[in-house]
């Protein structure tokens, strides 16, 4: 068996792994570098000649999420490779294309799985293990192949509201395993407190009861924090949003609605709505919004809304990453930009990616036998100062390597 890290190890983002055998070869996510802070990326493989190279003889690619730094590069892929995500996050990436007048097609011959279905490629094996993140549908894998156990974790986290069937589900269904491919966000962002989706609820309804109109700058397709604050929302307050993100919220609702209420999204206020602003005033609103680089209806409605209510009476919360809107080289202008037109503005937020916390027992519980694999941080090396105290620190492998017949091979 081949493992390869096309890329990966020592960068968040652009994740390429292959898994192959002698007759069978698959790849886990095809991932676009992620953009600097003016949005432009930069990706030496985001070309149809590098992919092609890349996917060459493959059996399937299989998506854990469709966040961009994973799925990214996905136009780029020939026809005729099967291409697997999950079911509900094939749903909301059609939402997304299709506003972002992208073409659909690319999405709509996109296979899906589900949960804990087994599907067989060649020798291979690959169940999908459904993972709280701050995606929708995002999935961990076992692979099985040549007699080998491999875990590629995808990105993962336990803090999030489904957050805490992760280790029962570790405990259950995979076991020890042969390798651990893991992500390590969270080892570069020791000092970020890592609160649960569950508290973030309450501090956004402290907010909420202070403030009665209420912006929210936060991602359109997490699932978790967009349920967070129409849970917080007060009865009789508006949730707003636009056509767009009512759609992904449709989603979300008729996929898993059923299996928690908090994922159902009723009572959504759509604009623009020439009756919706003055209704907005009277019963106060929680109104999602985002950055929009060509200033179309969307920035002009969300602009004509904050200029209605009282510079006193408004306020933003910022619920994604704060490196984003501190100083330094991941600062997005524009955030700062909409920000400042208020005078208030709270910062709600927690990670998407695992503590450090979570890493450990993640790699305690799989114990791998023969490696573990850091991939998604900044500094692979960082991984061996976690696991310091325990005796699977030996099995880090950060560098190419051929372990009990198994060629790992990581480019750089
Ligand atoms: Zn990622
Ligand atoms: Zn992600």
């Amino acid at each position: 068996m081949q493992i390869v890290i096309h890329r990966g190890i020592n960068q968040i983002g652009g994740c390429i792994t292959e898994i192959a055998t002698s007759t069978s070869r698959i790849l886990i996510d095809l991932g676009q570098n992620l953009p600097d802070n003016t949005g432009d990326i930069s990706d030496p493989l985001a070309n149809s000649e590098a992919v092609e190279r890349i996917v060459k003889g493959v059996d399937a690619i299989f998506y854990s999420h469709y966040h961009g730094d994973h799925v990214g590069l996905m136009e780029f892929v020939p026809e005729g490779v099967e291409q697997y995500i999950g079911s509900v996050a094939k749903e909301v990436m059609a939402v997304k294309a299709k506003y972002l007048r992208k073409e659909e097609c690319t999405i709509s011959i996109l296979k899906t799985f589900n949960k804990l279905n087994e599907i067989t490629k060649g020798n291979i094996t690959i169940i999908p293990f459904l993972v709280s993140h701050s995606a929708c549908d995002s999935y961990m894998f076992l692979i099985e192949a040549d007699g080998k156990k491999v875990l590629h974790t995808g990105d993962f986290r336990d803090h999030g509201y489904i957050g805490e069937g992760l280790i029962p589900a570790i405990k259950k269904y995979i076991g020890q395993v042969d390798f651990l491919i893991t992500e390590g966000t969270m080892l570069s962002r020791s000092n970020e407190k890592v609160p649960t989706e569950s508290h973030l609820q309450m501090m956004a309804r402290k907010l909420m009861h202070k403030h009665k109109y209420v912006f929210v700058l936060g991602s359109s397709t997490d699932i978790d924090r967009i349920a967070t604050f129409h849970k917080a929302n007060p009865d009789g307050r508006l949730f707003v949003c636009d056509s767009y993100q009512a759609e992904v919220l449709d989603v979300f609702t008729h996929n898993n609605g059923a299996y928690s209420g908090l994922y159902k999204f009723d009572n959504i206020s759509v604009f623009p709505d020439s009756n919706l602003l003055k209704n907005m005033i009277d019963k106060g609103f929680c109104m999602m919004i985002r950055c929009n680089k060509n200033k179309g209806k969307y920035s002009k409605f969300t602009d004509l809304v904050i200029d209605r209510i009282p510079k006193s009476d408004r306020m933003a919360i910022y619920s994604m990453w704060s490196g984003y809107i501190a100083e330094g080289r991941n600062q997005k202008t524009e955030y700062i930009e909409l920000l400042s037109k208020f005078d208030n503005v709270g910062q709600i937020h927690t990670s998407g990616h695992a503590s450090q916390e979570c890493l450990i027992k993640v790699c305690n519980l799989t114990a791998p036998r023969l490696a573990i694999i850091p991939i998604h941080s900044e500094n692979s090396e960082n991984f061996r100062q976690l696991l310091s105290y325990t005796d699977i620190n030996s099995r880090i492998v950060t560098a190419s390597e051929c372990i009990n017949g198994v060629d790992i091979i990581i480019r750089e």
